[in-house]
């Protein structure tokens, strides 16, 4: 057996066997009930963690709302300097925090660092922001005043994370809510609850060492019904919240109910269009990458490979190869290229997705099945499967979390290869792989993706976050991460001054008394 220092990793983040799951910082609140997390790696039981109780939520509320007092008169570049010190403490504890990922949500330890580097560079992009929260000015109208804009904190952020990047969203959020001055709730997926427990341990550190007060960083553990104790509150301005277009919906009409803000980055059904003139050795690696990477439980993941026809046989016989090289196993063991699904129910929608294309009429070019034996006794590793497959089938509609990727033909030109592109409800990531600029540019232009990303000749996945990240139609339409993304953790206001002693009025309306 190869240990690969899961119980150290777990003792220097501070996570034991039963931990409490209600923080406001330094003060921990204790309740009944626990969830268990299991390993999907070899199902053994990682730790339990204490569900969020509605009284404790109301306690976290209040110091939470008290925090933001002072937390939102601290100068943005002092709260800069939090955030800096935080990224400190993520460059020390990478390692195991990146072998807990790993371990609890069955990524790769490679891809697990990967998360935690993503959370160091928002910590740095957001320590730059808290120098750069600029308004415009413009000229009034009217002579001897000034009107310009500024942006303002806006309270409590509430954020709702999804099990597939259970450290790296939170810190997207989290850094940017903190320099913009807002104080944040938290509720990690109950699949990945002691990432949760791990993340608010080191932030905690940081806050104390820095005689800050509790409350500007808490986390609270559940199912959705805990989720749902800050969608219907009115004390949270805004809900940021990462998962399925199904739970998207929910939170979206809750949160818009009460004419709060909702951040909505939900599922997405990705493509990847292969023309005449792609380089095809760019295209396997994208492609297989996108499909297979985090065994396909990633937001961007590549579900959909659309081929034009005169080059359908080379491409699609060079990816079914490069599925032939792949090594499913532990995902901490470097050796392995696809680890494990979260969990059984999982592997159901995989396999349901494998039956349904058939029934609709698709062909598989590469089985799948469920691994069992020795190193697979969670039950969650399967093999990544290939169908080719029609885009109108009600399969390919939908996003299905796992290694499923279906082949779709096109002809004619890219305008064609485009319709079948958006032509899903979904609207995240999208690619072209081509060497024809024609085609390139027709792709990103207004005519073209209809997506939040559109790459050109790179995969679906693997987003820098200096881009703001997110996507259009039943993806959600919220942007996170970098860019101008901040503003949305903020609320605008616009400010006229008159240092006259006359009173003129906008548009030239007289009033004379
Ligand atoms: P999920 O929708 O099952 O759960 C996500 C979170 O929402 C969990 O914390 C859950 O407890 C909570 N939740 C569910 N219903 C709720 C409700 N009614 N009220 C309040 N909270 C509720 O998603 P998942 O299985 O954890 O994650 C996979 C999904 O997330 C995929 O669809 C994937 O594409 C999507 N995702 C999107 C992005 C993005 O940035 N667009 C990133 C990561 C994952």
């Amino acid at each position: 057996i190869v240990d690969f220092g899961i119980k150290e990793a777990l003792k220097e983040l501070g996570v034991s066997d039963h931990n409490k799951g209600t923080s406001t910082g330094a003060n921990w609140f204790s309740s009944k009930e626990t969830i268990s997390s299991f390993s999907p790696v070899d199902g053994e039981l990682i730790g339990n963690v204490e569900t969020t109780t509605a009284e404790d939520y109301e306690k976290v509320i209040q110091t939470a709302t008290q925090a933001f007092k002072s937390w939102r008169i601290l100068p943005a570049p002092q709260r800069g300097e939090i955030v800096r010190q935080f990224g400190e403490e993520l460059r020390k504890l990478k390692e195991p925090l990146g072998k807990l990922v790993s371990y609890e949500m069955g990524k790769s330890y490679q891809e697990g660092l990967g998360e935690v580097q993503e959370m160091i560079d928002i910590c740095d992009f957001a320590v730059g922001l808290s120098r750069q929260l600029h308004g415009l000015t413009m000229h009034s109208e009217r002579p001897g005043h000034r009107m310009y804009e500024q942006y303002h904190p806006l309270g409590i952020v509430g954020i709702i994370s999804a099990f597939n990047f259970p450290v790296a969203v939170w810190a997207w959020n989290t850094a940017l809510a903190w320099i913009c001055g807002d104080v944040c709730v938290w509720k990690p997926s109950e699949k990945t609850p002691l990432c949760g427990v791990a993340c608010q341990n080191i932030i905690t550190k940081v806050l104390k060492d820095n005689n800050l007060p509790e409350g500007i960083s808490c986390l609270i553990n559940g199912d959705y019904k805990v989720g749902e104790m800050m969608t219907t509150d009115k004390r949270v301005p805004l809900i940021s919240a990462t998962g399925s277009t199904r739970m998207g919906k929910i939170v979206g009409a809750t949160v818009g109910e009460r004419l709060g803000k909702s951040l909505l980055e939900l599922g997405g059904n990705n493509a990847i269009i292969v023309t005449p003139d792609a380089d095809i050795k760019m295209t396997v690696i994208g492609a297989v990458f996108g499909a297979v990477g985090t065994a396909g439980q990633r937001c961007t993941s590549t579900r959909r490979l659309i081929i034009h026809e005169s080059i359908y046989d080379k491409v699609k016989n060079a990816v079914v190869d490069a599925y032939g090289q792949l090594r499913i196993g532990n995902p901490l063991d470097e050796n392995n290229h696809v680890g494990p699904l979260i969990d059984t129910d999982a592997v159901k929608g995989y396999q349901n997705a494998l039956e349904k294309v058939v029934e609709e009429g698709g062909t598989i070019v590469v089985e799948g099945a469920v691994l069992s034996g020795e190193g697979y006794e969670s039950g969650c590793y399967v093999k990544p499967a290939i169908a080719e497959a029609d885009n109108s089938f009600k399969i390919v509609q939908h996003e299905t979390f796992a290694p499923v990727l279906y082949l779709l033909k096109y002809s004619g030109d890219i305008e064609d290869a485009i319709d079948v592109q958006n032509g899903v409800a979904q609207g995240l990531s999208s690619a072209v792989m081509t060497n024809n600029l024609r085609e390139a540019e027709r792709f990103l232009s207004h005519a073209g993706s209809d997506c939040g990303i559109a790459n050109v000749n790179i995969g679906t996945s693997g987003a820098e976050i200096g881009g703001a990240f997110g996507g259009e139609k039943e993806t959600g339409g919220g942007r996170e991460s970098g860019s101008d993304a901040w503003k949305v953790y903020m609320r605008r206001q616009t400010n006229t001054i008159n240092y006259t002693t006359e009173l003129p009025l906008a548009q030239g309306i007289k009033f004379d008394l």
